[in-house]
């Protein structure tokens, strides 16, 4: 049943009738924009763009053949795949095997936190959050690259995690272990670590069809059902308030798997006992950490599933428009150094706020189905993602800057702060990051495809891969997406297995790709129109192809100190430099070096307005073939040889009057900013492969 309704039914509630017809005016709410309709090209290929930007698109609400929202719940736009449906090709499965054969594949080898002495696997470490964060990302990709090395570590976790369920349904660290405080005064039976491991089970649930998961979850939600009244989810720490969201996710897939009523129950206490996050919109310094943010602002989006108020769907889009306005950065998230720290892009923003508002983004997609959710997905994991990782895949940095000219020890001015939170290192800053930022790439390939409601497969955001899934009347087909995206704009999907198959494909056209183009099996259909899904349904054939162009074109958008940031498809680019690495010895973690980085070439460079208000001609796109690491300039440890695959040549003008401040950057002044300098050549690569940058820029007149 892991990846099967059961036949039981919930709870009598409201009917999904209404349920449905609630989620229609919420559809509404969200977005005024209007309904593109149909162009149907009369041909064997029926296509129409029904599905505006920000619009959910609801048939019935359930998939026939993956485990669906079970009345009462209100029907997800569109419904998760079980983890090893979509496999990782091209430059992503490079990611993923330098990420399985560097750090993720060997933390609990050289760093003790997460190694044979945690306290999850019975010994007498670390009992808290570190364990299941790393399994939350390695599981994952052990499975998604079948990698036996791997598997064995995940299951080894597993099997202890599944032994530890306890006759009253506790589970993790149990006994003299549980009760002894960590170093962080945390006791081992908090509630928070477990709503991570909870993840980690439902993946290896997925992956595998493990249906002890299912027992070990049931026993678990009733011990919570009798125990969080007196013992809520604060009762240990204050993260279990605010991260509540994530306990009551994990209780709706039980819910969709089991149909057993007291989960609802359940899920009333904890909506009931997480942070408020609708309609959180003053900032009070201490109480807006980055990472709970980054997770909470789905929550009132989860609730919304079992509320069916549509107020609880426009809550995430205010919290996000707040957050956006108020500490916004131009590579998709906020600014948060732990605490939220304003628009300025000197300062950082936390790798587990990266890799968490991924992971709300993914399941607010399949809640909302708000194509909104897909642009900012994919410009966090092509621009915020790379560029927090090293590009030899031995460490990260613990918080990342937009304008970021010197990673060097020395203080900053952040929130939290040690000396080392701008380097390249395994535990530089803190570590919550070195277990936590694994999840990050294997859970984007998870969500390359949905299934629909009306039993097709939806691509919503894009990358080379396969999925292989029921569709129709439930054949299984495999769709094989060949791309080099987001370095080039053209994405080729094979259908494979099919004879006659009906069912129908959905594709995101993402709002900035105006001049977009489809063709099916040769032949070409109506231009899509920005910022819709396209659904094409047919007989399909073995060999199909579809051939997607996402028209790319170098596009401004404006930020603190009204300066410019420029974007090519969904990627950040930004001014690179050429980088020196050096080595950090005392830092180093094993084989994993850490580093500093610094660049000798000036970076107070400015952008001329008038390439900005005509920007046909002044921006010259450049491409070459991807490289085995893209994620990277030359000179960087894991760099290939020539660079990023895309760059944009254009035309730049020092600044003088920027100057550095400290080891940084001095403040960006106003733009626009008059300037007598002359016109020199500059290069802008993606945002994701500099650790040196500029990405807002001052915009000179
Ligand atoms: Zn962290």
């Amino acid at each position: 049943m892991c990846n099967e309704h059961s036949p039981s039914v919930g709870r009598k509630g409201l009917s999904r009738r209404t349920f449905v017809e609630r989620a229609a005016i919420g559809a509404v709410a969200a977005s005024a924009l209007p309904l593109a309709r149909a162009s149907a090209t009369g041909s064997p290929v029926e296509a129409d763009t029904s599905h505006g930007h920000g619009r959910p698109r609801r048939i019935d609400g359930h998939n026939s053949h993956y485990p669906s929202n079970r009345e009462p719940l209100v029907p997800s736009a569109y419904v998760p795949l079980p983890l090893g449906s979509v496999r990782p090709a091209g430059w992503l499965r490079s990611q993923l095997v330098g990420w399985a054969e560097g750090m993720t594949g060997r933390l609990d080898e050289v760093w003790p936190d997460v190694g044979p002495n945690n306290g999850w696997l019975g010994g007498d470490g670390d009992v808290w959050e570190r364990g299941p964060y790393w399994l939350d990302g390695m599981l994952p990709l052990a499975h998604l690259l079948q990698d036996p090395r791997l598997l064995e570590k995940a299951n080894h976790w597993v099997d202890a995690t599944l032994d530890s369920s306890q006759p009253d349904g506790y589970f993790g660290p149990s006994g003299e272990v549980a009760q002894r405080k960590t170093r962080r005064a945390v006791a081992g039976e908090d509630w928070w670590p477990k709503m991570v491991m909870l993840k980690v089970l439902q993946s290896h649930c997925e992956a595998t069809g493990d249906e002890r998961v299912l027992d070990l979850m049931t026993n678990y939600f009733r011990y919570q059902l009798r125990e969080l009244p007196a013992r809520p989810l604060g009762e240990y720490t204050w993260w279990g308030k605010q991260r509540g969201g994530e306990n009551l996710s994990s209780v709706h897939w039980l819910y969709n798997r089991t149909g057993d009523a007291f989960l609802l129950d359940l899920g009333e206490i904890l909506n009931q006992q997480t942070e408020r996050w609708a309609g959180r919109d003053t900032y009070d310094p201490g109480r807006w950490h980055v990472v709970n943010t980054a997770m909470g602002v789905k929550q009132p989006g989860v609730w919304y599933a079992q509320s069916g108020n549509p107020d609880d769907l426009a809550a995430v889009d205010a919290l996000i428009h707040w957050l956006t306005v108020t500490h916004g950065q131009p590579q998709g998230i906020w600014s948060g150094d732990e605490e939220l720290h304003g628009t300025d892009p000197r300062q950082g923003v936390e790798t587990c706020a990266v890799v968490e508002y991924m992971f709300s983004l993914e399941q607010l997609l399949a809640i909302a189905g708000d194509l909104r959710h897909a642009e900012i997905l994919e410009r966090v994991a092509y621009s915020a993602l790379p560029a927090a990782l090293s590009p030899a895949y031995g460490g990260r940095h613990y918080f990342q800057r937009p304008n970021q000219v010197a990673c060097t020890l020395g203080p900053r001015s952040f929130t939290v702060r040690h000396e080392d939170d701008t380097l390249i290192g395994l535990e530089t800053g803190y570590g919550c990051c070195t277990a936590n930022l694994h999840q990050g790439w294997p859970k984007f390939v998870q969500h390359l495809w949905y299934a629909t409601p009306d039993d097709g497969l939806a691509a919503l955001v894009y990358g080379p891969c396969e999925v292989t899934a029921k569709v129709g009347n439930g054949a299984e087909i495999r769709l094989v997406e060949e791309t080099d995206y987001p370095f080039d704009e053209t994405i080729r999907i094979t259908v494979r297995g099919a004879s006659g198959t009906r069912f129908p494909l959905h594709l995101h056209i993402p709002s900035w790709a105006e001049g977009a183009s489809i063709s099916v099996a040769g032949q070409r259909l109506a231009p899509p129109e920005a910022g819709t899904v396209t659904r094409i349904e047919r007989a399909w054939n073995d060999g199909d192809v579809v051939v997607l162009r996402l028209t790319m074109t170098v596009r401004a958008s404006r930020w603190h100190e009204n300066s410019a940031a420029l974007s090519l498809g969904p990627m950040l680019l930004a001014l690179g430099r050429t980088e020196k690495w050096s080595t950090v010895s005392d830092r180093q973690v094993g084989p994993f070096e850490a580093y500093e980085v610094r660049t000798d070439e000036p970076w107070n460079y400015g952008i001329r307005q008038a390439d900005l208000e005509d920007p046909a001609g002044a921006f010259e796109i450049v491409r070459r073939p991807v490289p085995e690491q893209p994620w990277a300039m030359p000179g960087a440890p894991g760099a290939s040889s020539g660079g990023p695959p895309v760059e944009v040549r254009c035309v730049g003008r020092r600044v003088p009057e920027w100057m550095p401040y400290g080891q940084d950057s001095g403040p960006v002044p106003w733009s626009p900013i008059r300037n007598e300098g002359s016109d020199e050549k500059i290069v802008l690569v993606p945002y994701g492969s500099t650790k040196i940058r500029i990405a807002e820029l001052p915009v000179t007149i």
